[in-house]
């Protein structure tokens, strides 16, 4: 008996099911810049999860808040840093 990986978006909590429209993104402190790629189920431990494109705009939007807290954080105003 296989045992099957339950797998969820990781911006929306979506379960993904047969259809493999999904992306993937990599995770970890090297996020440095977004990087999305194709569905690699050899990449499922290591990847952030993308359930569509609505997801990985809200991701990328979620990339740049981040960004831009930290260099608001580093001392700079927004306005500094457009
Ligand atoms: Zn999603």
């Amino acid at each position: 008996m296989a045992i099957e990986q339950k797998i969820t978006c990781d911006v929306c909590g979506a379960e993904r099911k047969e259809a493999n429209h999904w992306w993937m993104g990599e995770a970890g402190n090297s996020f440095s810049s977004p990087k999305f790629h194709e569905w690699d189920d050899i990449l499922v431990a290591t990847s952030i999860h993308i359930c569509g494109e609505e997801c990985a705009h809200a991701a990328i939007s979620a990339w740049f808040c981040q960004r831009m807290d930290a260099r608001v954080g580093a001392g700079r105003t927004r306005d500094e840093t457009v």
